[in-house]
């Protein structure tokens, strides 16, 4: 058989002049309506989506959405809206008729979901669709039923005043578009999360959901977000939720709720950002995302927001995607530095409550003699005092030693003594042991805050006590919050100590890599690397920050590198240094199963208490959890 090179070779037209102008010509409406609808349909997912827009700009205070087989067998929404009458009806089912917009100045400050006034006609093109309005006043309504474009009944219908739309089989008549369909359960799926995205979009409208003969929910019209929240994830998120408030600058406000530091999702389904009440999908708004978390999220995950922008409607352009999924902000870098403020500032906020968490309980404290005198009770039977006085690695001037060795600052004092003060734990404290008792017996006047150390399980947990059960704090991921907030503390104020290397060396990178460090040099200066340019694409290094102990200078440049390239675009290079203490810092925090004293316990526990984002580690595992006794008493079947 000989093989056919051109079999899918497009045959070559002559090529008149004539002959090309008769190639072109008008599509027919429902050929034009389905081409459209290619990208405003997408999926079963996409009518639910434009319908509920559409119930909601006609003022509806309650949409009912029922779908059956993952909305390719039937999609119906009922709103309580406007309606229309027999001429808007029909008009609604012509492409481009729209009652929302007028002009092209009116794209300018598009007050409503919809504008593109092709929802319909697209969906309606595409699938057995049949439309039943009523106006309130009006004596009878209309029915309209469209198949695959064609208009095939008009008529009086309509019961209840609002609008009822059915589409079934979605595609029937572009079996190339429904080869593309997922399966009816993540179809489903979909159609769900576009009815949460709305549901807390619109919280003041009732929505329910009901998914093949089963309800999913039937949510009450809200008072408040929080309200909604609730009602459709449960309080147990709500409190896990911290509230966003104040405008960060003049043309942009924001409010809604953010997950705490810590709080994450594998997936994006619970990150959700709304732009003048339009829920947006954007590169941008997740990377201002995750630049507000920062340190709060642990890598691959997604942050928990239901963030609202408010921006004034001339500078975002809502008209640059067919399903409005996206918009074009006039000023990116002032929405996205908006953003990750107000995040940053939120997340911060929620500290207060977080500290109290640690506090000892009233009885606790109480049933302790003497408690006055101190504001930490050691349970003796528990640690008992050869407990504290083991022979145990230091934390505090001992890990400086260790870390520090031989490193001088800037300034010439022992590197030690900086950390040992970083560390707010003066040497001779925890040196000696009368120390250590003096220490358990003296009031700590700057802490005023009391709590109530159990001991430590597996040389890594510090079990604590509060009024809700049981604390755990992760003694390592708590250190390496400590140690990242302090040398970022320090590197924004004089750089970090570095260290002399016996020989400097010399390391060659391909150009793109060149080209970041030559933009970076500075802040990796700062950083405590001392880079310089070399000649073209190689670079010489002759120190390097003095806590770091690196045998293969160049090798470790090559993967600060790659790490920081990979770690996004950090367009600030303070964000960089935090990125290079964050990936270098954890090596150096106490290690896992390093035993504490008990008073380096303690000093741990309250460094941590001072944190900006004490929650977390540098890379976003959590610090702390807590066990409750509600849980205790469920699982010893105490309570059911
Ligand atoms: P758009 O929403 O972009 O205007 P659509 O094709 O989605 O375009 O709808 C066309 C028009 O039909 C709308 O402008 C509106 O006037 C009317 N319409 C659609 N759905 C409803 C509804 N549920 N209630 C009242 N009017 C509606
Ligand atoms: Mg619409």
């Amino acid at each position: 058989m000989r093989l056919s090179y051109n079999f899918f070779a497009i045959p070559q037209p002559k090529t008149t002049i004539k002959n090309r102008m008769s190639r072109i010509r008008l599509l027919a409406e429902t050929v034009a309506s389905q081409v459209a609808a290619g990208e405003v349909v997408e999926r079963p997912a996409s009518v639910v989506k434009e319908l509920i827009e559409n119930s909601i700009d006609a003022g509806a205070r309650k949409i009912d959405i029922l779908i059956r087989r993952g909305g390719i067998s039937l999609v119906r929404v009922v709103d309580d809206g406007c309606g229309m009458d027999r001429d808007d009806a029909l008009l609604s089912l012509e492409r481009h008729a729209t009652s929302k917009i007028r002009s092209a100045a009116d794209l300018q400050a598009v007050a409503t979901l919809g504008f593109r006034g092709e929802a319909l006609p697209s969906i309606a093109s595409v699938s057995r669709f049949r439309l039943t309005t009523r106006e309130a006043g009006a004596v009878a309504g209309t029915e309209i039923v469209v198949n695959g474009g064609k208009i095939d009944i008009v008529r009086d219908g309509g019961e209840a005043p609002g609008t009822q739309v059915e589409v079934r089989s979605l595609f029937y008549n572009l079996p190339a578009r429904r080869k593309f369909l997922r399966s009816e359960n993540t179809e489903s799926r979909n159609i769900e999360h576009q009815v949460y995205l709305q549901a807390i979009g619109h919280f003041r409208i009732g929505f329910s959901l009901l998914r093949d003969d089963r309800m999913l929910f039937q949510l009450p019209s809200a008072a408040t977000l929080g309200d909604r929240i609730r009602d459709l994830y449960g309080i147990e998120l709500l409190e896990r939720l911290v509230e966003v408030n104040g405008t960060p600058s003049r043309n942009i406000r924001i409010a809604g709720y953010i997950g705490q530091a810590g709080l994450s999702r594998q997936t994006r389904s619970q990150q959700l950002v709304f732009v003048n009440g339009r829920a947006i999908e954007s590169g941008l708004l997740t990377a201002a995302l995750r630049e507000g978390y920062h340190t709060a999220l642990m890598k691959g995950q997604y942050p928990v927001t239901f963030l609202f922008l408010e921006i004034d409607p001339a500078s975002v352009d809502v008209n640059v995607h067919p399903a409005k999924r996206e918009v074009r902000f006039r000023d990116p870098t002032a929405v996205r530095e908006a953003i990750v403020h107000s995040l940053q500032q939120t997340l911060e906020r929620g500290r207060a409550g977080w500290q109290e968490k640690f506090r000892a309980p009233m009885t606790a404290t109480a049933a302790v003699p003497g408690k006055q005198a101190s504001d930490l009770r050691l349970r003796p039977e528990v640690a008992a005092p050869e407990e504290s006085h083991r022979e145990l690695p230091h934390l505090g001037p001992a890990l400086g030693d260790r870390v520090f060795a031989g490193v001088s600052t800037p300034s010439g004092a022992p590197v030690s003594d900086i950390v040992g003060q970083a560390l707010r734990l003066p040497p001779s404290r925890v040196d000696s042991e009368s120390d250590v008792h003096a220490l358990q017996r003296e009031p700590d006047k700057a802490a005023p805050q009391q709590f109530q150390i159990i001991g430590v399980l597996n040389k890594l947990y510090v079990l604590m006590e509060n009024a809700d059960g049981l604390v755990l704090v992760d003694q390592h991921a708590a250190h390496e919050r400590i140690l990242f907030e302090e040398l970022r503390r320090r590197m924004e104020e004089h750089g970090v100590p570095t260290q002399k290397l016996l020989l400097p060396h010399t390391f060659d990178v391909p150009p793109r890599d060149a080209d970041w460090i030559e933009r970076n040099i500075s802040i990796l200066q700062k950083m405590g690397i001392g880079i310089e340019s070399f000649g073209p694409g190689t670079f010489k290094i002759d120190s390097l920050p003095g806590f770091l102990s690196v045998s293969d200078p160049a090798q470790f440049m090559r993967k600060v590198i790659d790490d920081l390239k990979s770690a996004g675009n950090s367009t600030s290079p303070m964000r960089l240094g935090e990125e290079i203490i964050a990936k270098t810092v954890c090596r150096h925090a106490v290690k896992a199963n390093d035993p504490l004293r008990y008073p380096e316990i303690e000093k741990l526990i309250r460094d941590l208490l001072e944190c900006d984002l004490p929650y977390c580690c540098p890379h976003g595992r959590p610090t702390m959890i807590q066990i409750s006794l509600a849980e205790l008493e469920k699982k010893f079947g105490r309570k059911v």
